[in-house]
């Protein structure tokens, strides 16, 4: 049996073989410690992670000294929120996030509040994006963090990040955006987004699992971030712990490709979206959930009326890899908070699809998930119109 459609691209995405052959030399031939400096084992490896610093650096318009390397997202969000927030603590205790972050954003917060901490989580509209009123509102005289993400990794859409950094600067607070979604697959300028810090992960965009980044600003203004490691002081004392090297070297060619390819990928994805949406459009009682037009190209996620969402899975998932929400509320299986927070319904959130096409996703691909999708969906009305007969 052939395997099934792979459409779960906001969950993650395959290494490319460009990025692969890019790791594979740093793993056996050049083995060395960035940090030995005594010798050319460990220049080359400093040289290549240098490298990769640098690719990364410039795709968000930033200095390369200002980039942390880190095992992922995660890491990058836990360390920018609980260490800004150990930094400033005797400046202020508030923070303002948003009800639609990843649980990345959301758990740090949430410990931050059993340590003294106060947050407020801001809701979100019903297109899925912050209300800048509501955020001019939330600020007070101790807020020291803003963390809104980018780009939602399960309705895609994408925030105002240049308002919401301005917001911060106007007020002396530092911003944060997780960016994990949107690196790579749209413009970003820190230093126009007035973005102090900004985390990243390979793992979206055809790099490998476990490497990731955080964007630190060193002036204008200098970011002070208590590290939450302690070690070897690597990465200027804020990240300790051995580089890895074939992971950075594979981050980097990642980023490489996906700015060498983005405006194109960025339209060839868009129309298959729509495609797709066009298609489905077609069936009673469904959803589109986000903005319908600010949000990543590569996203559609929709609800249905009337549909078991565990069932509708069921039945697909031979034939589509595909999530009702985030592979971390999958794990829960949970219906998603993001779905809920734009007013859908407890059954609604349920019965859930998130569509992540990617860069092998062909046309002929999204034809035959439409068909099964419309097909699914008329099958488990008609069980449902059945039972209640
Ligand atoms: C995937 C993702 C994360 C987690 O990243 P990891 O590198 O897997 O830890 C965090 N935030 C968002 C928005 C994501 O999409």
């Amino acid at each position: 049996m052939s395997r099934p459609i792979y459409l779960d691209c906001n969950a993650t995405t395959p290494v490319d073989p460009q990025v692969l052959s890019a790791m594979l030399p740093f793993f056996t031939d050049y083995f060395g410690n960035p940090s030995s400096l005594n010798h050319s084992y460990g220049w080359e490896a400093e040289a290549s992670v240098g490298q990769a610093r640098k690719i990364l650096a410039e795709v968000i318009a930033a200095d390369p000294v200002e980039i942390v390397f880190t095992s992922g997202a995660t890491e990058a969000n836990n360390l920018a929120i609980k260490g800004v927030a150990e930094s400033y603590m005797s400046t202020g205790r508030h923070l303002i996030t948003v009800q639609t972050e990843h649980s990345a954003v959301l758990e740090p917060c949430r410990y931050l509040e059993t340590l003294g901490f106060e947050i407020t989580y801001l809701s979100v509209q019903p297109d899925g994006l912050v209300e800048l009123q509501a955020l001019a509102d939330a600020f007070r005289p101790d807020t020291i963090l803003v963390s809104v993400m980018t780009a939602n990794n399960e309705i895609g859409v994408l925030q105002p990040i240049k308002k919401i950094g301005e917001m911060c600067r106007e007020r002396g607070v530092l911003f944060h955006t997780d960016a994990a979604q949107a690196v790579g697959k749209i413009p970003l300028n820190v230093d126009k987004m007035h973005i102090d810090l900004l985390s990243m992960t390979a793992h979206k965009l055809y790099g490998p699992k476990g490497i990731g980044a955080l964007y630190v600003r060193r002036k204008n203004p200098r970011v002070q971030i208590s590290p939450q490691l302690h070690g070897g002081g690597q990465e200027r004392g804020i990240r300790s712990g051995t580089l890895y090297p074939p992971q950075i070297v594979g981050f980097g060619e990642a980023v490489r490709l996906a700015v060498a390819e983005m405006e194109t990928e960025t339209q060839r994805l868009k129309s298959l979206r729509d495609r797709l949406w066009q298609h489905l459009q077609a069936i009673p009682g469904i959803y589109l959930n986000g903005h319908p037009t600010r949000r990543l190209p590569n996203n559609l996620n929709i609800s249905f009326d009337g549909i078991d969402g565990n069932a509708l899975l069921l039945e697909i998932r031979d034939a589509i890899a595909i999530s009702s929400g985030s592979a971390c509320s999958s794990l829960k299986a949970a219906p998603s908070h993001v779905i809920q927070s734009l007013g859908r319904s407890h059954d609604q959130a349920k019965a859930t699809l998130r569509f992540g096409l990617g860069r092998h996703t062909s046309l002929e691909e999204i034809e035959r998930a439409a068909t099964i999708v419309r097909q699914a969906v008329r099958s488990q009305r008609q069980t449902a119109t059945e039972i209640a007969v």
